[in-house]
């Protein structure tokens, strides 16, 4: 006879979580979360055994895929050697990642700060934007994602990523993010609108107030909206006009996601300054860093940079992030995701012929995601803009479904996401796609 007071394994470390540490967030929305045992490549296992495919690399991090000995190798050997100096002291691997990074960014972008996480590295940038600058002001986009510090949250124009009492930081100005699906506009007049919106913001705000406007390399979180063909150059341009400074984030895009080093590589720019988190490390290792140019960097060569933190350059961070870089290339990771971004393009395809729910699919390398509407004429979106959890149902319900089928991506607001870890194979897309497909079948009904 079934013991029904005998909890499973999984069931015993969901319950000492929902106890003692901090997991409402994951409740309100609906999607219980998963007890991961064990994680190799592209799946993850729970404390019974089940197994779950990643498609979105956990959040968009886990690039190179779960549990690469390489990296356990390389973290170990610098613990064993030296586990912690101060940001004062140096160590050999800080100044190989320093040099690698330098080589893969384009440009004089060949100066490196390293940090914490993505927020980190963004709210230095900021700092030195300003400083720089000797300016006020940020420009971003409203619907972006640049962190959850006081001032990143301020950064990212999105309301549904802050609490209803949050007071913005100051001096935080925001621009429409053109959104192709649903402006209706064809691409010269998308570009042309958004790029007259651009100017025309910064007239009010005053050019010499503006130190800095901070993009995604390519957007994720808001949805994988991508820029208009021309924009990041036309932005390049007026900001070289104005003295403004570009700082792209590619904490998300960055490492290989979007079938490039970089985001904005796909765009033909060279930013003044890039921050970087997630891929850097596969998030194998909580690390971040803030590359700038050798201009900027010559401002501070006798003059200190107040950007101390406890653990920036943490050398046990840099010899994870160096052996993830050269993962990348040993392992031609970039290649795969360009290749199999293809793939994962040319089967979405089918499924939208497929699911009368999904209204857009949009992709980049391996960052992509469904929108799901209710009405692909007028474009109602299953869940409705700035929707609260609670008014998330439907959405909630197929990530239910999508957990349950043996899966974990990333959904939100109308949004799955699909952004496998870059070394998936044609039949790991096939397997996740049939598993986003059975799911879908719950949203069909609501159209
Ligand atoms: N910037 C972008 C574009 C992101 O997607 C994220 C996280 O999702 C961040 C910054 C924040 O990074 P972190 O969570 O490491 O602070």
């Amino acid at each position: 006879m079934l013991d029904t007071t005998t909890l499973s394994e999984t069931q015993e470390v969901l319950q000492d979580s929902f106890d003692h540490t901090v997991f409402a967030w994951s409740k309100q929305k609906g999607i219980s979360p998963i007890a991961v045992k064990s994680a190799k490549g592209v799946y993850m296992y729970d404390y019974d055994d089940k197994r779950y495919i990643d498609f979105s690399s956990g959040l968009m991090n886990v690039n190179i895929g779960h549990g690469n000995q390489r990296i356990t190798e390389a973290v170990v050997k610098q613990m064993q050697e030296v586990s912690y100096v101060t940001p004062y002291c140096v160590t050999k691997v800080r100044g190989e990642l320093g040099k690698k990074l330098a080589e893969i960014c384009p440009g004089d972008l060949n100066k490196a700060f390293f940090t914490l996480c993505g927020a980190t590295s963004n709210e230095a940038a900021i700092k030195l934007a300003r400083l720089y600058t000797g300016r006020h002001k940020i420009l971003s986009r409203y619907q972006s994602y640049h962190g959850a510090t006081y001032g990143t949250l301020s950064v990212g124009g999105d309301p549904r990523k802050l609490p209803d009492d949050s007071q913005q930081a100051p001096n935080f100005v925001h621009i429409d993010i053109p959104y192709r699906y649903r402006w209706n506009h064809d691409e010269e007049s998308m570009l042309n609108d958004s790029v007259a919106q651009l100017e025309r913001v910064i007239a009010y705000e005053g050019p010499g107030n503006i130190a800095a406007i901070m993009l995604e390399g390519e957007s994720g979180t808001s949805g994988c909206l991508q820029y208009p063909v021309g924009y990041l150059a036309a932005v390049r341009k007026i900001c070289d006009k104005h003295g403004i400074l570009i700082i792209i984030d590619e904490v998300m895009s960055g490492f290989g996601r979007t079938g490039k080093w970089f985001g904005f590589e796909n765009h033909g720019i060279v930013p003044d300054m890039v921050t970087m988190a997630k891929g850097i490390t596969s998030g194998y290792i909580p690390f971040g860093c803030l590359m700038v140019t050798d201009k900027i960097a010559a401002r501070y060569d006798d003059t200190v940079l107040a950007t101390g933190m406890t653990y920036a350059a943490h050398p046990v961070g840099c010899a994870a992030a160096l052996e993830t870089l050269k993962i990348y290339e040993d392992e031609n990771l970039i290649e795969n995701a360009v290749e199999m971004g293809k793939y994962m393009d040319a089967q979405a395809a089918i499924l939208m012929e497929k699911h009368p729910s999904i209204g857009d699919f949009r992709n980049t390398g391996l960052l992509g995601c469904f929108e799901l509407v209710k009405n692909r004429t007028t474009k109602e979106p299953m869940a409705p803009f700035n929707a609260r959890p609670e008014e998330m149902a439907v959405m909630s319900k197929v990530a239910a479904r999508i957990k349950e089928l043996g899966m974990y991506t990333f959904v939100r607001w109308s949004y799955v996401f699909v952004a496998p870890p870059l070394c998936v194979t044609k039949e790991q897309i096939d397997e996740g796609l049939a598993i986003i497909s059975e799911a879908l079948k719950i949203a069909d009904e609501y159209v």
